[in-house]
C-alpha cells in the first residue's frame, strides 16, 4: 500500500473510526426503537388542481427518540439501509400505512383519499421475495392493490437485476410504482426504457426555481411533456407557495404535493371533520 503515515491521514483514520462507531451506536439504537415503538408514521397529502381534493398521501416516517427528539429519517434511513434493518423497518412502515389507508376509508368513506404512498429502499426492493411480502400485507390489510404505490428512487432501479423484476412483480399485483426525485439521477430519461413505472414524482429541487422562468421552468415543462407522451401521471414535490402552485398548474401538473397544501401530520386536515377545520 502507499505510504499512509501523514497527519491528514492520522486524522482521516480517526474520523473514520469515530463515524463507524457512531454508525454502530446509531444502529443499535434503531434496533431498540423498533422494540419501544419509537417510530411512527406520518401522512402527508397529494393534492389533485384546481379542485385541491387530497387524492393520494405519501407515508413518511419519524422516529421519536426519548434523549435526541425526532431524528430526521434523511439521517437514519440511510443507516439502516447499511446495517439491513431497513427490511424489518421497512416492512412495519408499509403494514401501518396499509392499515391506515383502510381504517381511513372505513371512517371516512369518499372523503378518505383513494391511494397510499409508500417509500421503498433499494436495499428492500432488491431483497428477494419483496413482492410477496407486499402481496401478504395487502392480503393481511385488506388493501386492494391498485390502491398502493411504492416509491422508489432512480438509484435504487439502476443496476437492474432483482430490484427491476421487484417492480415487475409488484405491477402484476396490481401495485403502482413511483419514480422519485424524477430528474436528479444519471440517467433519468433511459431509466424509462428499461422500469415499468406509472408515476414520475418530479423532485423539489425543479420546484423551488419553477418562477423563475429560467432552464428549471423549461426541464419541468419537458418532464411534463415526458410524462404524457408516455401516459404516466406526475406529481411536483415541495411545492411551497402559491405562486409554485400556479407556475405548476400552468405548465400541465395536476398533482401536488408540499408544505402549501399540507405537511406530513400523523392526522392530516381530512381526517378532521368539516366543522373543526372552519368549514361550517
Ligand atoms: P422523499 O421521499 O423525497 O420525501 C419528501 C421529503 O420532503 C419529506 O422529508 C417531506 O417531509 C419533505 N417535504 C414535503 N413537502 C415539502 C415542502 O414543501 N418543503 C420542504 N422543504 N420539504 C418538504 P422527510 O419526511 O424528512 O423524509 C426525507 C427522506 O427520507 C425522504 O425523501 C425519503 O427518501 C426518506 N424517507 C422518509 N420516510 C421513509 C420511509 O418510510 N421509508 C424509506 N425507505 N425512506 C423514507
Ligand atoms: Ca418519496
Ligand atoms: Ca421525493
Ligand atoms: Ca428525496
Amino acid at each position: 500500500a502507499a505510504k499512509q503515515s501523514g497527519e491528514p491521514y492520522r486524522r482521516w483514520a480517526a474520523d473514520l473510526d469515530a463515524r463507524s462507531t457512531e454508525e454502530a451506536r446509531l444502529g443499535a439504537q434503531i434496533r431498540h426503537a423498533l422494540g419501544m415503538n419509537q417510530f411512527q408514521v406520518v401522512y402527508q397529502p397529494i393534492v389533485a388542481m384546481p379542485e385541491q381534493r387530497v387524492v393520494a398521501v405519501e407515508a413518511l416516517v419519524r422516529w421519536h427518540h426519548p434523549r435526541l427528539g425526532t431524528v430526521s429519517p434523511a439521517h437514519f434511513i440511510p443507516v439502516a439501509e447499511r446495517n439491513g434493518l431497513i427490511v424489518e423497518l421497512g416492512a412495519w412502515i408499509l403494514r401501518t400505512a396499509c392499515e391506515q389507508l383502510v381504517r381511513w376509508i372505513g371512517e371516512l368513506g369518499p372523503a378518505a383519499p383513494d391511494r397510499v404512498s409508500v417509500n421503498v429502499s433499494a436495499r428492500q426492493l432488491a431483497r428477494p421475495g419483496f413482492a410477496g411480502t407486499v402481496a401478504d400485507v395487502l392480503a393481511a390489510t385488506g388493501l386492494p392493490a391498485w390502491r398502493l404505490t411504492v416509491e422508489v428512487t432512480e438509484t435504487a432501479v439502476f443496476d437492474g437485476g432483482p430490484a427491476v423484476t421487484a417492480l415487475h412483480e409488484l405491477r402484476a399485483l396490481g401495485v403502482r410504482i413511483a419514480l422519485d426525485d424524477f430528474g436528479t439521477g444519471h440517467s433519468s430519461l433511459g431509466l424509462l426504457q428499461a422500469v415499468p413505472v406509472d408515476i414520475l414524482k418530479i423532485d423539489k429541487s425543479f420546484v423551488d426555481r419553477i418562477t423563475e422562468a429560467g432552464r428549471h421552468a423549461v426541464i419541468a415543462e419537458a418532464m411534463m411533456q415526458v410524462s404524457n407522451g408516455l401516459g404516466l401521471d406526475a406529481v411536483a414535490e415541495g411545492v411551497e407557495t402559491a405562486e409554485q402552485a400556479e407556475a405548476l398548474t400552468r405548465i400541465g401538473y395536476r398533482l401536488l404535493q408540499g408544505y402549501h397544501f399540507g405537511r406530513p401530520e400523523a392526522e392530516p386536515g381530512f381526517t378532521r371533520r368539516p366543522e373543526s377545520r372552519g368549514l361550517v
